[in-house]
């Protein structure tokens, strides 16, 4: 099958480990596999955008399922030797010398001298019922990914964050139809003048659910009874790092607790890196696949200067055995 997970070796020694098969992981892998290194991809299977039809904004890709660009990029480093393994990393430890153990869900055990996390984020919904079934389809969060095929429609604002008043006020560039519906954030009165002065409507919450029709959202029900039509709800998740995996290993976190990296993904702890949406919640598919190709550049340049330093410390030693024969 095209693009199918291929850990057909016993081998558990790598030059890198790549946990998480979405665009940032498989993005790494391709540019480390090409680099000639050896390189696992662990994946669970479960990439963020899983839940939508089509993905946007991804130059040559625009309108294309999701699954279809990661079983595209499977294939494509499977070709370079890279090694795909379906699974669950649980934690990473620190090897020796220098190197990583990483630790499988079941109790298997891989090592290598780098490790990339691309693990993703995980989306948490408010509890309105109906919501979660409209994931990803008529329930959404992103305007640049999704809001053209809504352009010019009906749409709803749930207010469930500091940020939702800007998601409503930046929905007005797709349609003129926006009503905010303050549900759990309340709005204050700068962001209400702003509403009123872009004619974004407010409409007093809460929301008690979302009204479905042929399993297609159809409208939002506010807990006073009335209803306001819509063709989609935008909703921002709690987002939540998958970043599980490093904890213990003393990599540097912002007051929020999410990784800090620099540019090119390194973490604060030499031979770990951290690419995508496990750092970056803003990063969209193909920015997260840059973040991977970035780090598989930086990452190969480490390795190949600690090739080096390890070289001339070999040649400088044998060159002195020499010198003392002599
Ligand atoms: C509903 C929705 C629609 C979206 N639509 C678009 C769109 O149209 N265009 C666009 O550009 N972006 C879109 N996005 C954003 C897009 O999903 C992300 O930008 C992208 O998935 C980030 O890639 P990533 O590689 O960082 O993470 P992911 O794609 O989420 O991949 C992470 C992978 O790591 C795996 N994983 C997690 N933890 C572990 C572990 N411990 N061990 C092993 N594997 C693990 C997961 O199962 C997953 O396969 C959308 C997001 C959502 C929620």
């Amino acid at each position: 099958m095209t693009g199918a997970f291929n850990d057909t070796t016993n081998r558990t020694s790598y030059d890198v480990i790549v946990i998480g098969g979405g665009a940032g992981g498989l993005n790494a892998a391709l540019v480390l596999a090409r680099a000639r290194r050896s390189v696992v991809v662990v994946d669970s299977g479960e990439p963020r955008n899983a839940p939508s039809a089509h993905m946007h904004s991804f130059l040559s890709r625009d309108g294309v399922p999701p699954l279809s660009v990661l079983e595209t990029g499977r294939a494509e480093i499977a070709r370079y030797g890279a090694v795909l393994l379906k699974g669950q990393v649980d934690q990473v430890e620190a090897g020796e010398p220098g190197g990583y153990v990483v630790r499988l869900a079941g109790g298997a055990t891989l090592d290598a001298r780098h490790v990339v996390l691309a693990s993703g984020l995980r989306d948490e919904l408010p509890a309105v019922p109906g919501l979660r079934a409209l994931w990803g389809k008529d329930v959404i969060f992103c305007p640049y990914c999704h809001g053209y095929e809504v352009r010019d429609q009906p749409l709803v604002v749930l207010g469930v964050h500091p940020a939702s008043a800007g998601q409503a006020l930046l929905l007005r560039q797709w349609s003129h139809d926006v009503v905010y519906v303050p549900h759990s954030q309340p709005l204050t009165e700068e962001d209400r003048e702003r509403m009123d002065a872009r004619g974004v409507r407010v409409a007093e919450g809460p929301v008690s659910c979302v009204l479905t029709e042929g399993g297609r959202l159809r409208a939002v029900e506010l807990a006073d009874g009335r209803t306001l039509e819509c063709a989609a709800v935008f909703v921002f998740p709690k987002m939540t790092p998958n970043d599980a995996a490093f904890d213990g290993l003393g990599c540097a976190r912002d007051e929020a607790g999410w990784l800090v990296t620099d540019r090119a993904g390194r973490t604060s702890r030499p031979g770990l890196w951290a690419v995508g949406n496990v750092v970056d919640s803003r990063a969209q598919a193909v920015t997260a696949a840059g973040m991977g190709a970035a780090a598989a550049f930086a990452l190969n340049h480490d390795l190949v200067d600690e090739e080096i330093e390890q070289a001339v410390a070999a040649h400088r030693a044998a060159t002195t055995a020499t010198a003392t024969v002599r």
